[in-house]
């Protein structure tokens, strides 16, 4: 067995040990053998050896350098390559090589929000499981009115059905992370609730949306779209959202249609 580098807390590298916990991860995917599965940080392959024996081929990004080699000899004669490097400097589609592919991943925890907006750019999954804080997972999944519901849910929300498969404990890593973990699966929706055109106004509407979450969405919609108390009202209107309504509250429908109102009434001066 090969001699590996102490696990890297820079790195968030907390490998997976347990051989079920492993195999479920990879059942989750679906798959039917003919797949290209993107694996997001592979580690010391521990997940990428039970996604080789179901998909396709696997190309795999990691950013530990130290860790490339040692890939490279246990996997010497699997349909595996890697990409070295950054996952969020890295587009997904190109390192597959195809935008017919999934997406799997243990992921670094210190990065996991980036990494899940990250893979909503396009081209984009066809699906994906994610092994990720519970924490993150709830909130990815929350409904509108409670507690973790916020830009996050939103985003994926619009364009996704999102699912928790199971929960993993903390004694399945080596060493174990302070948090409970849970597989997340996202399965892009086939109408999702906005266009490809509408997606970026949508996510910076909902990104500044709740930096006030608790506010108004009279006041929300003057300050994120410069405008009057009479136009603020005419947007909310156009979108059925209450002046009175807060971020924390509106549905995923709600926001693409404030987004949708905002972008095709544009700001007049003096309105
Ligand atoms: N998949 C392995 C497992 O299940 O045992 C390792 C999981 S570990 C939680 C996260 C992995 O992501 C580590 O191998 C780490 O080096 C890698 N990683 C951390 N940051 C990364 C980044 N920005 N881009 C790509 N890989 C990264």
């Amino acid at each position: 067995m090969a001699e590996y580098p102490q696990a890297r807390k820079r790195y968030g590298q907390h490998f997976l040990t347990d051989p079920r916990i492993l195999a479920r991860i990879a059942d989750a995917l679906q798959l039917t053998g003919s797949e290209t599965v993107v694996e997001i940080g592979p580690g010391r392959g521990a997940l990428t050896e039970y996604l080789l024996r179901k998909a396709k081929r696997v190309v795999a990004i990691e950013i530990d350098r130290d860790l490339v080699p040692k890939l490279r000899d246990r996997f010497a004669d699997a349909p595996l390559e890697i990409v070295e490097g950054d996952v969020l400097e890295t587009s997904l589609a190109a390192a597959a090589g195809t935008d017919d592919f999934v997406l799997a991943g243990n992921v670094p925890y210190y990065i996991t929000t980036p990494i899940l907006f990250h893979a909503l750019q396009r081209p984009r999954a066809a699906h994906a499981v994610y092994l990720v804080q519970r924490e993150v997972a709830e909130r990815v999944i929350a409904a509108a009115g409670s507690e973790e519901y916020g830009a996050l849910s939103v985003n994926v929300q619009a364009l996704a059905r999102a699912e928790i498969v199971f929960r993993v404990p903390a004694g399945a890593f080596t060493p174990a992370p302070k948090v409970e973990s849970a597989v997340l699966r996202v399965t892009p929706l086939e109408h999702p609730v906005i266009e490809p055109d509408e997606e970026l106004h949508f996510r910076n509407l909902v990104q500044s949306a709740f930096g006030f979450r608790r506010k108004q969405m009279r006041r929300v919609v003057r300050t994120i779209a410069s405008a009057t108390v009479e136009r603020a009202e005419s947007l909310l209107a156009a979108a059925a959202i209450e002046p009175e309504a807060r971020p924390e509250t509106l549905t995923v429908a709600q926001f693409a249609a404030l987004s949708r109102a905002i972008r095709l009434t544009p700001n007049q001066p003096g309105t």
